[in-house]
C-alpha cells in the first residue's frame, strides 16, 4: 500500500540506506557473523549516511533535524539486510548520544559527539548489571564524590559495543534507593580502574562486541556527571522510547526478510508435484505473516507520525515493542518451517534471524516489562 507519509526526502534517504546495506554489508554479513566481527569502516560509512545524527545539531556533526520516519526506515533496512550483530554494534551509539545531547555540557558535546556521530569512535550505554536489567531502580554500581572527582565502583554487563567503545554513558547510584538516587556519568575508555571483558558464545548477534565492564575505584572528573545529580534516569526516559522504536523497526525488517526468503523458496521448491507455494497450508502461513507485518508497519507509521507531531506515545511504543518481537518470532518460525531442512542450515538469513529474535524480546525492555508498562500507562 502507498505510504501516506512518504516524501521525496524520506524516499531518497530510505533508498540510500537500502543501497548501503545491499552493497556494503549484505554480501559479507553472514561471513562476518561467523567470524564474530566486522570492519570498522562500516561504522564510518553508516555515519556518513547520517544514521547516527538524528536530533543532533550540525555543529556537533549531526543531521540538524529529526525525523521518526527516517529512523524507522533505516531500522527496517538494516535489519532486513544486515546481521543483527552489525546492526546492534553500529546502533549502540544511538542509545548513548541522547543523554549527552539532552543533559551534557557544551564542552562534553564538542568532545564526544563529532567522533561518535561520524562513526570514527564507538559509544555505549551501560545500564544493565549482573544483578539485573529490568529493574533499573535497583542499580548497584556506586559513585561517590571525592573532591573534584567522582569515584565509581561496580559492574555493568551485556553492554553492546562495549569492547570497542571510547565513550560510555554509565548509570550509577549517587543517592538513596530507587530511581531518584541514580546519576549518569560519561566515562572514557583507558582510565585506571576501568577494565572490560568480552561476552562471547552468544545465541545471536555474533558479530557484535558485547562486554562486561568493571569499575574499580574509577575516577571521573566532576564535570563528567550528566544533568542533575540523582534525577538522570527520569530525564532520559525518551531515550528508552527511541530505543524501542529502533528495536521495533528492527523486528519489522527481520520479519519482512523472513517472509521474502520464504516466498522465494516456496516458489521454486516442489513437493507432491507442485510448487510449495501452491499448497494451501503454505499459502496460509504466507497470508498470516504478511498480515502481521502490514499491521505492525501501519502501527509504527502512526507512532512515527505522533513523534514528529511533538508527542511521545510511551504506551504505544511499549505495545509496539512487544508486538514487533512477537511478529518477528512468528515470522522466523513460519519461514523456517517453509524452508524445511534448508532453513536449518547456517548461512541462511532465516536461521540467523530465528536465533536473533529472542534478544529483541529481552533487550531494551523485555516483553513482560513492556506489557506491564503499557497497562500502567492505561492508568490500570
Ligand atoms: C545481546 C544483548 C545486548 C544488550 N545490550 C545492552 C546494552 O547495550 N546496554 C545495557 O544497559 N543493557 C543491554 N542488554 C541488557 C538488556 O537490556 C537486559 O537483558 C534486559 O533489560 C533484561 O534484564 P535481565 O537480562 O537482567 O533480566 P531480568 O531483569 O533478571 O529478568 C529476567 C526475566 O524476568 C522477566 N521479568 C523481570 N521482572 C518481571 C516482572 N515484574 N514481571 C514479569 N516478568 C519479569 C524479564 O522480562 C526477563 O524475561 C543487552 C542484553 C543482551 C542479551
Amino acid at each position: 500500500m502507498k505510504n501516506p507519509f512518504e516524501t521525496p526526502e524520506r524516499k531518497a534517504f530510505r533508498e540510500s540506506v537500502e543501497a548501503f546495506v545491499a552493497r556494503e554489508i549484505a554480501p559479507h554479513g553472514e561471513a562476518w557473523d561467523e567470524a564474530g566481527d566486522f570492519p570498522w569502516d562500516i561504522h564510518e560509512k553508516a555515519g556518513a549516511l547520517g544514521l547516527f545524527g538524528f536530533a543532533i545539531p550540525e555543529e556537533y556533526g549531526g543531521n540538524g533535524f529529526d525525523d521518526a520516519f527516517m529512523r524507522l526506515d533505516s531500522g527496517i533496512a538494516l535489519a532486513y539486510g544486515a546481521p543483527g550483530g552489525v546492526n546492534a554494534s553500529i546502533g549502540s551509539r544511538n542509545i548513548m548520544t541522547g543523554p549527552i545531547v539532552t543533559l551534557g555540557s557544551e564542552e562534553m558535546k564538542r568532545a564526544v559527539l563529532p567522533g561518535i556521530v561520524s562513526g570514527r569512535e564507538g559509544g555505549a550505554l551501560a545500564m544493565t548489571e549482573p544483578s539485573g536489567g529490568s529493574d533499573l531502580s535497583r542499580i548497584r554500581t556506586k559513585a561517590r564524590r571525592e573532591g573534584e572527582d567522582w569515584v565509581i565502583d561496580g559492574e555493568k554487563t551485556f553492554i553492546t559495543g562495549g569492547m570497542k567503545a571510547r565513550w560510555y554513558v554509565v548509570g550509577a547510584r549517587t543517592g538513596g534507593e530507587g530511581f531518584g538516587g541514580i546519576s549518569l556519568f560519561l566515562v572514557e575508555w583507558g582510565a585506571p580502574g576501568f577494565s572490560r571483558t568480552p561476552i562471547e558464545r552468544k545465541m545471536g548477534w555474533w558479530s557484535s562486541d558485547t562486554a562486561t565492564l568493571h569499575f574499580d575505584g574509577l575516577r571521573v572528573p566532576a564535570q563528567n556527571q550528566l544533568g542533575q545529580e540523582g534525577l538522570c534516569l527520569l530525564a532520559i526516559m525518551n531515550n528508552f522510547n527511541y530505543e524501542r522504536l529502533a528495536l521495533a523497526a528492527g523486528c519489522l525488517g527481520m520479519a519482512r526478510r523472513c517472509l521474502d526468503d520464504a516466498v522465494e523458496y516456496a516458489k521454486i521448491r516442489e513437493t507432491f508435484g507442485k510448487a510449495l507455494i501452491r499448497h494451501q497450508a503454505i499459502r496460509h502461513k504466507i497470508a498470516e505473516m504478511s498480515a502481521r507485518i502490514d499491521a505492525l508497519h501501519a502501527y509504527l507509521l502512526h507512532i512515527a507520525w505522533t513523534i514528529n507531531d511533538g508527542g511521545m506515545p510511551a504506551a504505544e511504543l511499549a505495545k509496539a515493542k512487544f508486538l514487533a518481537s512477537k511478529t518477528a518470532e512468528f515470522c522466523a518460525s513460519e519461514a523456517m518451517q517453509i524452508l524445511g531442512g534448508a532453513g536449518y542450515l547456517r548461512g541462511q538469513a532465516v536461521e540467523r534471524i530465528y536465533r536473533e529474535v529472542k534478544v529483541m524480546a529481552i533487550g531494551g525492555g523485555s516483553e513482560e516489562i513492556m506489557k506491564d508498562l503499557a497497562v500502567k500507562q492505561m492508568g490500570l
